[in-house]
């Protein structure tokens, strides 16, 4: 991919001025200790065994990253544990912390993880996903936007070769996208276009693309633009291969309305969403989300993800972003929930074991 000195799209200059204060107000002073600190990611996980034939595993990872993992077969989602101060974030330069990603991310083995998903480019998505892509996942291929990849090409050059920039590929307006296989055909994942909702106080910041791979990594978080925001729905699919045995919706941003919500599939892809990853951040600065999402959808499990601060250092515990709305965001969910699902506030560094629902057996005779 051709480089370029000044790709970025760039804001106007009044916005940018005035940056540095909206993220005081968002996070300098804003945030409470309910938990302690995550555990090291360095702990192993259990051994893959016979129970995962019938369990996803799910480890939340922080911010909007996550782990699922069946048997010897695992998918990374935007992995982030640098959490940059505010001060950093706001007014100087960020760049991941490599010991701390070390210490926090889980053991795996080379081969386990075949795809990492991106869901939009801010730092908050992005930043360490470079870094672990070529540090631990070295048969690992990046998936995200365009200015998603251009910043991973940035940070990473080795990485040529092993990113998909998705474009084409994605569901738009109601058509469906471009499945993509991994790991052997067991896992499978669409990415649906979306868009991101505000930030806190219904201010959107960091929007924009970067057009072309930039000849130096940015050290401005405000150069780590969105590009187009993506959801996905990652199956993971039986031994035949073409039955979905467990399906995944995720969010890493608000969306608004129906847009990144899962399109219409034929009859044979039709399948339950056993598990829908949505964003409590800024919920509140985003009319009818997630009302939207539930009232269309029937999720057997509900995660409220990317609910923590993340201008703290996880070492330090993990803080509740106090402008989130957190039991609005339950009272919305609970109350739509079927009466067979629950929801889960994940904490980082946490792992939840999630059953495969048995395909329904064929109805055999008949009294008639
Ligand atoms: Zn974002």
């Amino acid at each position: 991919m051709k480089r370029a000195d000044d790709p970025y799209e760039t804001a106007p200059r009044v916005t940018r001025l005035l940056l540095p204060a909206y993220i005081f107000l968002l996070a300098g002073c804003l945030s409470t200790r309910n938990f302690p600190a995550p555990t090291p990611g360095s702990l192993p996980l259990a051994e893959p065994s016979a129970k995962f034939a019938s369990t996803v595993e799910m480890r939340y990872l922080g911010s909007a990253g996550y782990l699922f993992r069946r048997g010897d077969h695992a998918l990374i989602t935007g992995p982030h544990y640098t959490n940059p101060h505010w001060l950093r974030v706001g007014l100087w330069r960020i760049q991941p912390d490599t010991a701390l990603i070390d210490w926090l991310h889980p053991q795996l083995s080379a081969s386990a993880v075949e795809a990492i998903l991106v869901g939009h480019a801010h730092y908050d998505h992005l930043l360490d996903v470079p870094y672990i892509a070529r540090k631990h996942h070295p048969q690992a291929t990046v998936y995200g936007n365009p200015t998603a990849i251009n910043l991973t090409l940035a940070a990473e050059p080795s990485l040529a070769g092993r990113v998909v920039s998705l474009d084409d590929e994605v569901s738009r307006d109601g058509a469906v996208g471009e499945w993509q296989y991994v790991s052997d055909g067991r896992i499978r994942f669409m990415a649906l276009a979306a868009e991101h909702g505000p930030h806190a106080f219904k201010v959107h910041v960091m929007k924009g693309q970067v057009t072309e791979v930039p000849r130096k990594l940015p050290r401005s978080a405000w150069r780590w633009k969105e590009g187009e925001t993506l959801t996905y729905l990652i199956d993971f699919m039986g031994e035949d291969r073409q039955t979905v045995d467990f399906r995944i919706y995720y969010a890493d941003a608000t969306t608004p309305g129906k847009v990144g919500l899962p399109p219409e599939l034929d009859s044979a892809d039709r399948h339950r969403i056993d598990l829908a990853i949505l964003c409590v951040g800024s919920a509140h600065a985003l009319k009818g989300y997630p009302e939207t999402f539930m009232d269309n959808y029937n999720p057997r499990a509900v995660v409220l993800g990317h609910w923590e601060n993340f201008f703290r250092s996880p070492v330090e515990g993990v803080f509740r972003m106090r402008t989130t709305h957190l039991n609005e965001f339950i009272a919305i969910v609970e109350e739509r929930l079927a009466a067979d699902a629950r929801w889960i506030l994940p904490r980082p560094g946490s792992t939840y074991h999630l059953d495969i629902e048995p395909a329904p057996t064929a109805a055999v005779g008949s009294a008639d």
